[in-house]
């Protein structure tokens, strides 16, 4: 709106340039320029005031400088309504969530985010989808964010000599009432039947028109021009459809109005008329506007819009695409195009020279610092020279939630100007393991494991522990004589201390015998094999062999000769 001030004052110094010394007398259009007279005007001129959000933004830098500072700002519910499917059981209402919006301020301009978490019904009875909806038609999707731009509304001149203006382009979609009850014949816009649906004085379009929309188009100052009146709303079809006559500053023409040849419309309701022929705004068409297409048509992506005369109990007026008037519309229907319509007040209520007093506002981390130029005899207001955001001015990271083996830590740091803080996680601590124990102990033929644990948590960690050594076994050869006894010697090496068994076995037991000790006795001579088997308690199995040369000795020869020697002899 700060921009608006701004375009609008050079937009009119311009035109205060072109046509000289503006005359007394007449409306004032201005802002904080001198006053000037619209007398100057001719019907159908387009002028600019207020703002609202028009086109979609797609500028890529801008839209991330949006999102970069998007998150400071509250999604607010347009509370829109969905209903059962029966058009007019009267089980319509708002759904929660259904779409959402935000201002945000960016650069010096104000943006609106809009959400679509489920699509918009183009009647308030449907239930929401896709084919229930002309947003996707409009490219505008379900759980997508899409930004608009507030730009300053431009205005035609229907009567220069009241101020009376109205809408140039369908700037929202909305329905003129979004209850409808069908009972008694007739059509209501409450569950107790007090007024029929299409009463303007009772519409949801009339309120919505003099708070959301008259709230969010104008400042204060620009509120302050725009004139009360009181207006009559009588029915085209039938004087009992008459609603009372109502008095606000914002409304909507009415059916003779846009026949009125004065305002520059067609007298004919069945003409084709460009005057009143309306087109979208981007914004419209996220909210669920109606857009005729056909590119051969001359009036291809014009819309429909309401008027605010009641027709039937059901129906109000409306002008179709292509500027054709004759018929009516559903008062429920959320996808007519909104063109709005008020009056200035007379321009003696503003002062001819103003007198502006400065008041400057301090940037802050998060906000742009301006100046706000207030005049001090009619209190018209405009704001300029703009000053960057400061930036938030962070201290050191501190840790304030240490972190352990199973949880991140915080750690956290302040703005010393505005106390924002932020915080970014620490990486989880090590594990702290105990002492190694062996939970599987190895043995000869296989590996153990050992295991250890977390003191803080159930961690856990395995490695393998290498197989214990084996037995060896050695055994020397022996020479020994004819009915000599000893002893086996094995040697046995066995580094891990491993339980075993030791036995022994003789190749030839008629030559040398051993027993379970490793005994032996040489009963003949000859030679033998003694082989020494060792088991350890896994069951490995070593073993070794000798050889055992059983001879005679000398003494043993000469018994024998002697004693073989008398025999022959
Ligand atoms: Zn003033
Ligand atoms: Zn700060
Ligand atoms: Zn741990």
């Amino acid at each position: 709106m700060k921009r608006t001030a701004k375009r609008i004052l050079s937009t009119l110094l311009i035109v205060v340039m072109l046509i000289g010394v503006a005359p007394t007398g007449g409306i004032d259009f201005t802002l904080n320029a001198k006053a000037m007279d619209l007398s100057s005007y001719k019907v159908g001129d387009l002028i600019e005031f207020g703002s609202y959000p028009q086109s979609e933004v797609t500028d890529e830098e801008i839209l991330n400088g949006i999102k970069s500072v998007e998150d400071n700002y509250k999604w607010i519910d347009y509370n829109y309504y969905a209903g059962t499917g029966n058009w007019d059981d009267g089980n319509m209402k708002s759904v929660d969530g259904m779409m959402l919006y935000k201002d945000i301020t960016y650069n010096g301009n104000t943006y609106r985010a809009v959400k679509i978490n489920q699509y918009r019904p183009y009647w308030t009875c449907e239930t929401s989808s896709a084919s229930n909806s002309w947003q996707d038609d409009n490219g505008y999707y379900t759980n997508k964010v899409y930004y608009f731009k507030y730009e300053p509304l431009k205005w035609r001149v229907l009567d220069a000599s009241t101020g009376l203006i109205v809408c140039d382009s369908a700037i929202d979609s909305q329905p003129y009432n979004n209850y409808i009850l069908g009972a008694d014949g007739q059509y209501w816009s409450d569950s107790n039947k007090k007024h029929y649906a299409s009463n303007w004085e009772y519409s949801s379009l009339r309120a919505w028109l003099n708070n959301e929309f008259y709230n969010t188009a104008f400042s204060k100052t620009q509120q302050d021009r725009i004139k009360e009146l009181t207006r009559e709303n009588k029915s085209t079809y039938d004087s009992k459809y008459d609603s009372n006559p109502t008095s606000d500053k914002i409304t909507l023409l009415s059916y003779d109005e846009v026949l009125n040849k004065d305002y520059g419309f067609n007298s004919s309701s069945e003409a084709y008329d460009t005057a009143r022929q309306r087109k979208g705004t981007d914004y419209a068409k996220c909210q669920g506007l109606y857009v005729y297409n056909d590119s051969g048509s001359n009036y291809n992506r014009t819309s429909y819009w309401w008027l605010r005369s009641p027709d039937t109990s059901l129906n109000a007026g409306d002008v179709k695409v292509g500027g054709y008037m004759g018929g009516s519309f559903c008062i429920n229907m959320t996808n007519e195009g909104v063109i709005p319509a008020f009056k200035f007040n007379p321009k003696s209520t503003i002062c001819d020279v103003h007198e502006y007093k400065a008041v400057v506002t301090e940037p802050t981390c998060t906000e742009q610092g301006y100046t706000t130029y207030t005049c001090t005899k009619c209190n018209d207001s405009y704001v300029d020279n703009y000053t960057n955001a400061l930036g938030h001015d962070f201290g050191e990271w501190k840790l304030t939630t240490p972190a352990t083996c199973t949880e991140i830590g915080v750690e956290t740091r302040y703005c010393s100007r505005c106390n924002v803080t932020q915080t970014r996680d620490v990486d989880k601590s090590a594990h702290i393991f105990g002492e190694w124990k062996i939970t599987t102990a190895p043995t000869t033929i296989s590996d153990g494991v050992k295991t250890r644990y977390c003191k803080n948590c159930d961690a856990f960690e395995t490695e393998s522990v290498g197989k214990l050594k084996a037995i060896s076994v050695k055994l020397k050869n022996i020479e020994t004589n004819y009915k000599k006894s000893g002893q086996l010697e094995p040697k046995i090496t066995n580094p891990d201390n491993v339980g075993c068994k030791v036995e022994y076995k003789s190749s030839d037991p008629k030559c040398v015998i051993v027993d379970a000790d490793g005994n032996y006795f040489a009963v003949k001579t000859g030679s033998a094999k003694i082989t020494c088997t060792v088991t350890d308690e896994y069951g490995k199995v070593t073993t070794a062999e000798c050889k055992v040369n059983v001879k005679y000795s000398t003494v043993q020869w000469i018994i024998m000769i002697v004693l073989f020697g008398w025999i022959w002899y």
